[in-house]
């Protein structure tokens, strides 16, 4: 039985002193909130902020991204060892941000998701097409592609600790959201995926997350379909009031 995981993504928003405040705000709204897990993956320097602010409640705390090696002359980068020393649980990696503006690979997703995995954290691992891929009627080669590339090596054992967030890119900040059938579809080419790498009973235990333009007005529909098992979420995880009501969804 999966559960259902609700992960915001800040992105570049909120300092600490916010941070403190809005999960102050939060944490009584979703409390006892069970059926999902909720996850706010917030900028390297709130993640202290955050994890206090979260203490003693069922909020989770995660990184938007970790570098692969564990220390050294990498400026500007932070390793997987310093994420956990502070209380991180998850980090998001590969997200289409990250790919498009920073020259993220699937090689070096791969890398990250290894390096964090062999590190104790949780993984939001994310794939998706771009709107032409999408025209070009390519979508399910390129999330299967993805999903090969950015978990070579990684063991069925290590899996458990990955989280699949399906964002096809064209929906991501763009008010565009995939419609739920075209969600459902493209989370179950994922799941397939899966299963020719790891087996049907591990594809089916793996929790494949839809983000997108996900909101408080569609959550519900996009969470109701087989293959969906949460969402990443940015704009709307910066409402208490938006965020709260997709935890809800997922509790329904
Ligand atoms: C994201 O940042 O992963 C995302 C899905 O953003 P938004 O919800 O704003 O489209």
């Amino acid at each position: 039985m999966r559960k259902t995981v609700i992960a915001g993504n800040w992105k570049m928003n909120m300092t600490p002193a916010a941070t403190t405040e809005f999960i102050t705000t939060l944490a009584p709204m979703v409390a006892g909130k069970d059926k999902c897990d909720i996850v706010l993956c917030v900028p390297f320097v709130d993640i202290s902020a955050a994890v206090k602010a979260a203490e003693g409640t069922n909020i989770h705390i995660g990184a938007q991204n970790v570098h692969f090696e564990a220390k050294g002359a990498f400026t500007g980068e932070i390793s997987a060892e310093m994420l956990t020393a502070i209380g991180c649980e998850y980090v998001i990696i590969g997200h289409s941000e990250r790919r498009t503006y920073f020259g993220e690979t699937d090689t070096t997703v791969n890398l990250r998701t290894k390096a964090a995995l062999a590190a104790g954290l949780k993984v939001i691992l994310c794939v998706g097409e771009v709107k032409e891929e999408r025209l070009s009627g390519i979508t399910n080669e390129v999330v299967t592609m993805q999903t090969k590339l950015d978990l070579a090596g990684i063991s069925a054992q290590e899996l458990q600790n990955v989280i699949i967030a399906y964002e096809p890119v064209w929906a991501i900040g763009t008010g565009l959201t995939a419609t739920p059938e075209q969600a459902d579809e493209t989370c179950g080419v994922i799941r397939s995926a899966l299963a020719g790498l790891y087996g049907e009973e591990v594809a089916e235990n793996t929790v494949i997350q839809y983000g997108g333009s996900m909101n408080d007005k569609n959550a519900a529909e996009l969470l109701s379909k087989v293959n969906v098992d949460g969402g990443l979420i940015g704009g709307a995880s910066l409402k208490t009031d938006a965020f709260t009501a997709i935890v809800d969804a997922a509790n329904a």
